[in-house]
């Protein structure tokens, strides 16, 4: 099977991470041109409508401008084959974001020079670490007055607490950038702003000892740059493959995603020090991608992306060997059940399209009539086996959830249900209560109102929301426990998940300490388990 060798070595997965407006779009649209995958970049008819076709598909998108899902690209250069994930740029989907670092085998994440980290993406930046995958940082915008570029990658190690080493150095910046200088071949890359929508700028090199640098860059920039060269080789850490791979170092580079400058340059690099598909961790030990049974899990459920086919497609990472249409699997979670991969397709360039087959580090889509669940595994392995789960994060908010006509009970309760399995909201009972009493809880606040949103328009259904104070859940371990002889403090609310699982909500940490106190051997566990 050299094919599936080579298929899959020239494989290289990523998430793409940003604060809203740093420059993702448009950087992921420069990455396709040099794919070939769209031969102008205004080709893609402007930002707007290439950004409702890609990913913005619900109508709160558009209005509110963020994007809320993320959706998957592929593309071909230079003899690789490249998947981008696309995450939403808001905190509140940060849960989304992990569930899709989780897929990815590295993370590109876009800063906004002017801006530096922004205080509502740290929390997205946070999740990417967390990974311990590779971070790249690309800074962008430099067209633009930027900060301080030391400050901006103090700014990066203290608050992300992540090292980082520059690649490459930015000359100047808004009307007086000049480009980019190259650390390891000592070379300047100028600036020139003219091909904005092709691939072919024109490319100006000229090594640092170039007599005419001086003139090209003018004097004092010339004179920082030599003096930031030394400060940076005496004081930044240095480049090191082991860290970068663990994600404790992030390589930086700095450019103009607009103008197209400097991403091609940071697209080589990449792809330079990132890897092909690694092995991943199973109850059955460590899974090698070049094996050749099929495997895959589950990182994603989005519904109804088409609203005409009110549709559901489980998103799959594929871990192991090749994919085939029509090839039969066996859904592990599902009871080991043998199933057909129904209707896969893939995202090229802005278009879904049905595919034939796939490998290890690309992402399928499959239709999903309601079987799967985040985190499940899906394999033609004769002894089945399970990739390690997705974390279901701690939500933050809590509300009741009222239903105003009760005559729409069943659609209510099938919306809630799947709009829960598709990860963006987690859905609990009252203790004891069955489905007439439901709390739903949410990582950000910005997901009640997809959720109300969403039952009102896919599901013709009205509800009301009641927030309740509680920000902090703990699920309890303890097996052989009596829920009711639990006492805790007056605030703390008895809740059940859908499975039954016993937990408890507060309204402040000190009601967590207090619950713990005075029940004797009582087990509080911050994560659930998928
Ligand atoms: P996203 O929200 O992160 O996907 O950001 P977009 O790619 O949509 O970019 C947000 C805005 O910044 C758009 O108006 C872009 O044209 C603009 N933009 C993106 N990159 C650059 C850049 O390098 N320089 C300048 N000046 N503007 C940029």
């Amino acid at each position: 099977m050299a094919d599936l060798r080579k298929e899959i070595e020239k494989r290289r997965t990523f998430a793409i991470i940003s604060h809203p407006d740093a420059g993702k779009t448009t950087l992921t649209e420069k990455f396709l041109l040099y794919g070939g995958a769209i031969n102008l970049a205004g080709s893609v008819k402007g930002k707007a409508t290439a950004r409702h076709a890609v990913s913005d598909w619900m109508e709160i998108e558009k209005e509110r401008g963020i994007s809320v899902t993320s959706s998957v690209l592929q593309f071909n250069y230079d003899g690789y084959c490249i998947n981008i994930l696309d995450t939403p740029g808001h905190q509140d989907f940060s849960e989304d974001t992990y569930r899709t670092l989780m897929a990815a085998d590295s993370a590109v994440m876009v800063i906004d020079g002017s801006k530096g980290v922004e205080a509502q993406t740290r929390k997205l930046f946070k999740v990417c670490v967390m990974r311990h995958i590779p971070i790249f940082t690309f800074i962008n915008k430099m067209d633009r007055d930027a900060n301080d570029t030391f400050d901006l990658l103090d700014e990066i190690e203290k608050e992300l607490g992540i090292a980082t080493c520059p690649i490459n150095w930015p000359i100047g910046s808004g009307k007086n950038f000049k480009g980019v200088y190259d650390r390891n071949k000592k070379e300047v890359m100028l600036y020139s702003d003219t091909q904005k929508g092709t691939k072919e700028g024109e490319e100006k090199i000229l090594s640092i000892d170039d007599d005419s640098l001086l003139a090209e860059i003018g004097e004092e920039n010339y004179e920082k740059l030599l003096e930031e060269i030394e400060l940076l080789d005496g004081a930044s850490a240095e480049f090191d493959m082991d860290l970068v791979s663990k994600g404790e170092l992030s390589p930086v580079f700095f450019g103009s995603a607009l103008t197209n400058f400097g991403v091609e340059t940071f697209l080589k690099h990449f792809l330079q020090m990132t890897y092909s598909p690694l092995p991943r961790r199973s109850n059955e030990g460590e899974k090698d991608p070049f094996d050749e049974d099929f495997s895959a899990f589950v990182f994603k459920i989005q519904a109804n992306m088409n609203k005409n086919h009110r549709d559901r497609i489980a998103f799959m990472r594929i871990c192991s060997g090749k994919f085939t249409a029509g090839m039969e699997v066996t859904h592990v979670q599902g009871g080991n059940k043998k199933i057909k991969l129904s209707q896969p397709q893939q995202m090229m360039a802005q278009e879904r399209k049905i595919i034939e087959e796939a490998y290890a580090g690309d992402i399928i889509g499959v239709f999903d009539p309601g079987i799967f669940s985040i985190g499940d595994t899906i394999t033609t392995a004769a002894k089945p086996f399970e990739f390690e789960g997705i974390p279901t994060f701690a939500p933050e908010h809590f509300a009741r959830v009222r239903q105003l006509d009760t005559m729409k009970r069943k659609q209510f309760v099938k919306g809630i249900t799947q709009i829960a399995q598709e990860g963006a909201i987690q859905i609990f009972q009252e203790y004891g209560m069955g489905m007439e009493e439901i709390i739903v809880g949410v990582v950000g606040v910005l997901q009640f109102d997809v959720l109300k949103y969403r039952l009102e328009n896919e599901y013709n259904v009205e509800i009301r929301l009641e927030n309740l104070p509680h920000e902090y859940i703990r699920w309890i371990e303890n097996k052989d426990i009596d829920i009711d002889k639990l006492t805790g403090t007056s605030d703390m609310k008895k809740i059940q998940d859908l499975k039954g699982n016993p937990l408890l909500i507060f309204v402040n940490e000190w009601s967590v300490g207090m619950t713990l106190d005075r029940n004797e051997g009582l087990e509080l566990a911050e994560f659930g388990k998928n």
